[in-house]
């Protein structure tokens, strides 16, 4: 059986990249922090299609939850390899700097940055020694070009960008590939509260994204036909200049 794990599996972007990723024959490994039902939905979808997929219940923000559950899932299955790794799972708090709270700061920080070095640190050796895998990391227009009232968020997909970069050039060689997708404005519970109306104007294709197309290019990513495209951010936002 071949693994992946999908942080933030359990609504929106992640849910989509969850079921089409079963589609490739993984056994998906659905991550969250707290929705079960949700989850549980996710995983339901998955069996009703012929995939098959578990939970792992941990927050990307506690390096301690992060080392727990992936331990104890490597001593349940010590013949195994989880050989994807998608880094979906993000929050966003946004305030101008100057009415930011440093808690607000630090919380975007450690779920959309230190997440990715935390679970990415814990995966990436058995993916070097297994001389494949595949890493994609959902990052975001804002981590490219930077959006006013969101500089904590810009920072962290920012600085996911960078260390996908320098990663990818660390382990090219074992045929491991580390890659970014950024969407734009996506219809998902993080973007429910925008104005789409008035935002659309803004977007070229004059519409929000659904998460299937976002989930359709990080599959590509995470798939072995993505063999020689690694260091990479691919955008997907309707044509908004980066
Ligand atoms: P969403 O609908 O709000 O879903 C967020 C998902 O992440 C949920 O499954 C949630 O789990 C999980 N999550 C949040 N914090 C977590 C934590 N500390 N530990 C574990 N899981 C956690 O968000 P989305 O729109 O699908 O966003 C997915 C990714 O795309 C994020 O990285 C986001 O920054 C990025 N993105 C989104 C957009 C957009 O327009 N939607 C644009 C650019 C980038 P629970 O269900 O348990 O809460």
């Amino acid at each position: 059986m071949k693994f992946a794990l999908v942080t933030g599996g359990s609504r929106g972007i992640g849910k989509s990249i969850c079921l089409k990723i079963a589609e490739l024959g993984y056994h998906v490994i659905i991550n969250y922090r707290s929705n079960d039902k949700e989850a549980e939905d996710t995983l339901n979808k998955i069996k009703t299609s012929g995939g098959n997929g578990e939970l792992m219940k941990f927050d990307v923000s506690n390096p301690e939850e992060i080392k727990s559950s992936i331990d104890n899932w490597k001593e349940k299955n010590p013949d195994s390899i989880i050989e994807v790794l998608v880094n979906n799972a993000g929050i966003r708090k946004d305030a101008l700097i100057v009415w930011m709270k440093d808690e607000d700061w630090k919380d975007v920080i450690n779920t959309n940055l230190d997440s990715f070095y935390y679970i990415t640190k814990h995966l990436v050796q058995d993916m070097i020694v297994n001389k494949y895998g595949r890493i994609v990391n959902v990052v975001s227009l804002s981590g490219i070009k930077g959006l006013p009232g969101q500089t904590n968020y810009s920072a962290a997909k920012g600085g996911v960008i960078a260390a996908s970069k320098a990663l990818a050039q660390e382990i090219a060689k074992k045929n491991v590939t580390v890659n970014c997708v950024a969407p734009g404005f996506i219809r998902t519970d993080m973007t429910k509260e925008l104005e789409e109306k008035e935002l659309k104007r803004l977007i070229p294709m004059s519409r929000f994204g659904n998460a299937e197309e976002v989930a359709d290019v990080v599959t590509f990513l995470a798939s072995p036909k993505a063999s020689y495209v690694t260091g990479e951010v691919i955008s997907i936002n309707g044509g908004l200049y980066t």
